[in-house]
């Protein structure tokens, strides 16, 4: 999976074998109070390439069991790995036909394409026959994230297959457009039928999962964009569908970051929040310090939601490592680092408008992508940019 998505990064194997051994999740869970897991189940790759895992999770979870940590098993959303998933076509099509990418060496997946439904149905029933508490799916998402252009089009958003097409005709009796015009009817009826049908195949997901007895949750990424238009997703009827929800967020806890915004969205839930903050994200998250787990452990009492952790995808000194639970003490609580309070923003990433400029950068949005994500040199000179620019 690391080698994948980051096929260039150093990797200390041991640590990472060595990440559901006993010993280490006890220190996890005496420094860190670990009640959950999201352990490692599907990442996107053929039922062939997964076996080993499989046979290694099995294993090691007794050890959960023995220190009463619940389990979560991680099932890949809407995309999968291209090289290993070319029997059958399950994939996102953009207005001009193209293959949605998903960072490297992965295609996005449609939630109305039934081959997609059959298949993430069958690897969610594979992993409720694992001794498991629970089933997680992360990224579930519909299509390309739209980006506005000026202040009336945003770019091509969700997706054009023949099984999107077919169904938007059926119910709104028209075609999906390629550049979406904001204020039409058009525009309101696609976002609708786009969340509707993402949210449909949720819930039979939920259902799925629930009816085996198991906890069910997804990955809701970042609120800060409308989760609607950005997402495809809707919060209230994530919150009342599953057990609880997760967002993940570049908002690590420091002086000029903090999870504040969410307050709006943890407090009146009673579904219970789980918050997974990054500062510079993955593959280039280096090891946090006391501070910062201290820091994130105080914000969350405060604000309300549970603190989470990735355990496996930190680049200290350029190597890719497992948390070192031996460097960490027990948390505790200190003073909020924070500076800044920011409510959810409830946008979409704005980018210049003008029809000209439009029809550019809507035609070069799933092109841009691919190059992206596929070329070492400008997905570096692009992180370097966001880092020293964006944030
Ligand atoms: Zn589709």
């Amino acid at each position: 999976m690391i080698r994948l998505k980051y096929p260039f990064h150093k990797i200390d194997r041991s640590s990472l074998w060595q990440s559901y051994d006993y010993d280490q999740l006890q220190q996890a869970k005496d420094k860190l109070g670990i009640t959950d897991a999201w352990v490692s189940y599907s990442w996107g790759f053929s039922e062939a390439t997964e076996q080993d895992d499989y046979q290694f999770l099995r294993e090691r979870l007794v050890h959960f069991r023995r220190l009463g940590i619940r389990t979560h098993a991680y099932v890949q959303g809407t995309n999968l790995v291209w090289a290993d998933n070319q029997d059958h076509d399950y994939y996102c099509r953009d207005h001009r036909g193209y293959l949605i990418p998903y960072h490297r060496g992965r295609k996005l997946t449609c939630p109305n394409n039934p081959a997609f439904r059959e298949y993430i149905h069958s690897k969610v029933a594979l992993a409720l026959q694992e001794d498991v508490d629970g089933v997680f799916v992360d990224n579930m998402h519909f299509g390309l994230f739209p980006v506005m252009l000026g202040k009336s089009r945003s770019t091509f958003f969700g997706c054009r297959c023949d099984y999107c097409q077919q169904l938007f005709r059926q119910e709104v009796g028209s075609g999906i457009p390629g550049l979406f015009h904001r204020q039409t009817d058009l525009f309101e009826a696609y976002a609708d039928f786009r969340v509707r049908r993402l949210m449909n195949l949720v819930g039979e997901l939920a259902d799925q999962v629930h009816a085996a007895g198991k906890v069910f949750g997804t990955n809701s990424f970042d609120p800060r964009f409308d989760t609607r238009l950005f997402y495809g997703t809707d919060m209230p009827q994530l919150a009342a569908l599953q057990d609880y929800l997760l967002f993940e967020n570049h908002s690590l806890p420091s002086t000029n970051h903090s999870n504040a915004y969410l307050k709006p969205l943890v407090r009146p839930s009673s579904t219970p929040v789980f918050v997974v903050s990054y500062n510079k994200g993955i593959g280039r998250e280096k090891h946090y310090s006391q501070a910062d787990f201290d820091a994130v452990y105080s914000e969350s009492q405060m604000l309300g939601y549970v603190p989470c952790y990735k355990a496996s995808e930190y680049t200290t000194k350029r190597v890719w490592h497992n948390l070192r639970f031996e460097q960490i003490q027990p948390v505790q609580r200190v003073e909020p680092r924070r500076k800044k309070v920011k409510l959810v923003e409830n946008s979409l990433p704005q980018l210049p408008g003008g029809r000209w400029l439009s029809w550019l950068f809507n035609r070069m949005y799933v092109p841009a992508m691919v190059r992206y994500y596929e070329n070492k040199l400008i997905r570096r000179s692009m992180g370097w940019l966001y880092y020293r620019v964006a944030r």
